[in-house]
């Protein structure tokens, strides 16, 4: 399998807090994987690392991530401004506040190939809109001309991907980008985004809290909790043979197909950790099955096949 994406020994901390710790992945390129997780698991802490987009007082503590061949973390200034958008495109889940809302839509767009493939502005204006089709909007010239403001949530959305996609990046991250969308419309997002990855090659890394969302669309599956990938494999095995708590209750949320999903965390009890990670298994205060070591020792990494592994205590026991 060709590495599209290698993340290895990752953490992550905002004004000294710790948000993401030791996160590994690996993507193979072409594939699509899902980062599932609750509010505060620390997945969107990881896409921003992934995209080199942390906010001033986030700070990449350790690790590497690579994409295709080039170490991401070692870029700075005029090297990591050209590489922005081609190594790793990045759709922000609030297309309005991501979005100039004094800018045309096209305008945006078109930006992108001025800055960075120095395109005339007439040529520029004339790929926007070309792209702005390829994303499945039909009337591309009038959202072109149109201000953020005067598009629906659907079309900003779409118009955010043109932008990721623009520079025909290795990478492409999604931040829950279909989170404030009605079903209909995330149905064709989902279904746009899915085509034009496939068409293109791109390595997609698909941020969300809902596992029917990741049944529809992913080839591997990580699970965070707590700021840890809890358990990561294919998506057929994870599916098939959850083996982590938390990924066992996840999963309970979207049903078996004889009765409506939930797609939902409401099942679960309790609530996600907040603050500076504590001592032992960051799921054993809400989890049903702890047993002597989890609220004092991090349980180890268990392989359980060629791509699935998960860190339970209860796993050796099991396998
Ligand atoms: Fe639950 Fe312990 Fe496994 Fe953590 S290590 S998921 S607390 S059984």
């Amino acid at each position: 399998m060709t590495a599209g994406l290698r993340v290895d020994g990752v953490s992550v901390a905002y004004d000294g807090v710790q948000a993401v710790t030791d996160a590994c992945l690996e993507v193979g390129r072409g594939r699509v994987l899902a980062i599932v997780g609750e509010s505060g698991s620390g997945k969107t802490s990881l896409a921003l690392a992934i995209a080199r987009l942390l906010p001033t007082n986030g700070r990449l503590i350790s690790g590497s991530i690579d994409v295709g061949d080039v170490e991401v973390t070692g870029l700075a200034g005029a090297e990591l401004r050209r590489s922005r958008g081609r190594l790793v495109g990045y759709i922000a889940q609030d297309a309005m506040a991501a979005l100039n809302p004094v800018m045309r839509a096209g305008r945006q767009i078109a930006e992108v190939f001025e800055a960075h493939d120095g395109l005339a502005r007439t040529v520029a204006e004339r790929e926007a809109i070309e792209l702005l089709r390829q994303v499945g909007i039909h009337d591309s010239d009038r959202v072109a001309r149109a201000f953020p403001h005067q598009l629906s949530g659907g079309m900003r959305q779409r118009v955010m991907i043109a932008i990721a996609l623009a520079l025909r990046p290795k990478v492409l991250v999604a931040d829950e980008p279909t989170t404030a969308l009605d079903v209909t419309v995330q149905a064709e997002i989902l279904a746009v985004v899915k085509e034009l990855q496939r068409a293109h090659d791109v390595t997609l890394v698909w941020i969300t809290h809902d596992m029917g969302v990741v049944a529809e669309l992913a080839d591997d599956v990580a699970v965070m909790y707590g700021g840890r990938i809890v358990e990561r494999g294919a998506a057929g095995e994870v599916f098939g043979r959850p083996a982590h708590p938390y990924t066992q209750a996840l999963l309970s949320t979207i049903g078996d197909g004889s009765a409506p999903a939930k797609s939902r965390f409401s099942v679960i009890g309790g609530s996600p950790p907040s603050g500076p990670p504590a001592a032992g298994c960051p799921f054993h205060p809400r989890c049903s099955e702890a047993v002597g070591p989890c609220d004092t020792t991090m349980p180890p990494v268990s392989i359980m096949g060629a791509t699935h592994e998960a860190s339970c205590h209860l796993i050796p026991s099991r396998t």
